[in-house]
């Protein structure tokens, strides 16, 4: 987990949100969460990175 640089937009597939967090590429995917490409990181909104946190959370 971590900070992001500005101007970086979210990665989750048809959100156009300012990135603020970034996660591992696939822990987001295993929370459920539609990713453009793939890379090492993901980088998440702040409604995205919530419903992260939630999926998280639901797993386990
Ligand atoms: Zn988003």
């Amino acid at each position: 987990m971590g900070k992001v640089d500005k101007g970086v937009e979210c990665n989750v597939e048809g959100c156009r949100n300012k990135a603020l967090r970034s996660v591992s590429f696939k822990n987001a995917s295993e929370a459920g969460l539609k990713l453009n490409g793939e890379s090492r990181r993901a980088y998440l909104c702040e409604a995205h990175y919530r419903e992260f946190k939630k999926a998280r959370r639901s797993n386990r």
